[in-house]
Formats: structure tokens, sequence, C-alpha cells
């Protein structure tokens, strides 16, 4: 069982519908801690994506990955823009050349995503942002290695994880970001971009399993 090529220019795809339908939630969200944009941002960049993907289908995964990057860093603004566009561009970075990958290089893949987040942000587990989804999801991935476990029962443990991950972000006070500068008043709410970021997980997952 691998992740296709095709699999991946589904999963981007899917990602700008899921923008879509959750933009009013994510902002609805950002409208708690934040600024009230973070659906917005989402469903813009997405949007952009998706009107690029013609362009790059017949290229290998890593550049499908990277014009993702550029294509968010670029029309997506305030934190969430150059993060998610690290996440892309970092993951492009490890899987040159690809076609199809196996457990272990999704792994990796989403690993130098997350890497390449901390990077930019500087935020450590706990501090109540998209790596608070992120780490989860890369630790289940790196547990079902371990356990040998085939590629879809690995993907329901990260979307399991990642789950879990946003819910644990409520009860966090928030130390990166517009969110920190609430204060304790960030406590009791539900991180935006840990939750668009789940979203891109139970959505790899959906599109591989299908
Ligand atoms: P902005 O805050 O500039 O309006 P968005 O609303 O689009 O940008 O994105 C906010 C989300 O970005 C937060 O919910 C959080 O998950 C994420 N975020 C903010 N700062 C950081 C950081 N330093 N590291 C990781 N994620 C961060
Ligand atoms: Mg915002
Ligand atoms: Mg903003």
């Amino acid at each position: 069982m691998y992740i296709k090529k095709e699999h991946i220019l589904a999963w981007l795809k899917d990602c700008a519908e899921i923008f879509v339908e959750q933009r009013d939630f994510l902002t609805q969200l950002d409208t708690d801690i934040g600024d009230a944009d973070h659906g917005l941002n989402m469903n813009r960049g997405f949007e952009r994506v998706a009107e690029k993907i013609p362009s790059i289908e017949k290229q290998d995964i890593s550049t499908i990955m990277k014009t993702t990057g550029m294509t968010l860093l670029s029309s997506i603004g305030g934190a969430s823009g150059p993060l998610y566009g690290t996440f892309y561009i970092r993951a492009a970075g490890v899987v040159t050349g690809k076609e199809k990958l196996n457990l272990e290089e999704l792994v990796a893949m989403l690993t130098a995503g997350v890497e390449g987040v901390v990077s930019r942000g500087r935020a450590k587990i706990g501090d109540k942002t998209m790596c608070d989804v992120w780490w989860p999801v890369v630790d289940a991935g790196n547990a079902a290695i371990k356990l040998g476990l085939p590629l879809e029962k690995a993907l329901e443990l990260m979307v399991q994880a990642a789950e879990e991950g946003v819910i644990a972000t409520i009860e966090m006070q928030a130390k990166k970001g517009r969110a920190s500068y609430l204060g304790k008043r960030s406590i009791g709410h539900q991180d935006p971009g840990a939750t668009s970021s789940m979203m891109m997980v139970q959505s790899l997952q959906r599109i591989v399993s299908a």
C-alpha cells in the first residue's frame, strides 16, 4: 500500500473543498482568540492551490508539494501563510523525484514539514498551535512503523492523534501567535490552526482509504 501521486493531488483538491465548507467554522474559532480570518485564509490559500493543480499534475510529489507551499506562502497573509507554506516546502524537500510514498516516507515528509514550522515559528509542544497536532500525528506514524502496521491503519491512528491534539489545545494557554496576546483568556478555546491541520490529516486518511 502506497500513497500515490494521485492521492496527493486528490488530497489537495479535497482540502480546497473542506476549507470552503469549514471556512466559517475556522473563522469563528479565530474570532474567539484571534482576528477572525483563519477560515478566510485557508479558503483563499487552497483555492489558489486547486487552481494550480492542472499545471502541476504531471510533476512528481515533491514538485506538487513545493508548488503548494509557494502558493500558500504568496496567497495567505498573517501567520498561517508562512507557516503552512514552510510546512509544504520543507515536506517537499525530502520526497524529491517520488511518484509514491510508503508509510516511512510519509512520516519523514510530515516530520520535515513540522520541523520547518518550528524553525519558522519556534512553537513548542503545548503552546497551542498547529504543532500540537502535527507532532502527535508524527508520533503516531512512528509508533505505527515500529509496530509494522499497514499504511491504512497507521493513517487511522494518525487521525486519532490529530483529533486528540486539537481537543488538547482547548485547555492550553497560547504562547505563540495572536492568541498569546490574550494570556490566560486564551484558555478554553480550540486553536484554529490546530483545527485546520487536523482537517488536512482527516482528509488524507479519507482519500487514501477510499
Ligand atoms: P493570523 O494569526 O496571522 O491571523 P491565522 O489566523 O491564519 O493567522 O492562523 C492562526 C494560527 O496559526 C493559530 O491558530 C496557530 O495554530 C498558528 N500559529 C500562530 N503562530 C504560530 C507559531 N509560531 N507556530 C506554529 N503555529 C502558529
Ligand atoms: Mg487570524
Ligand atoms: Mg490575520
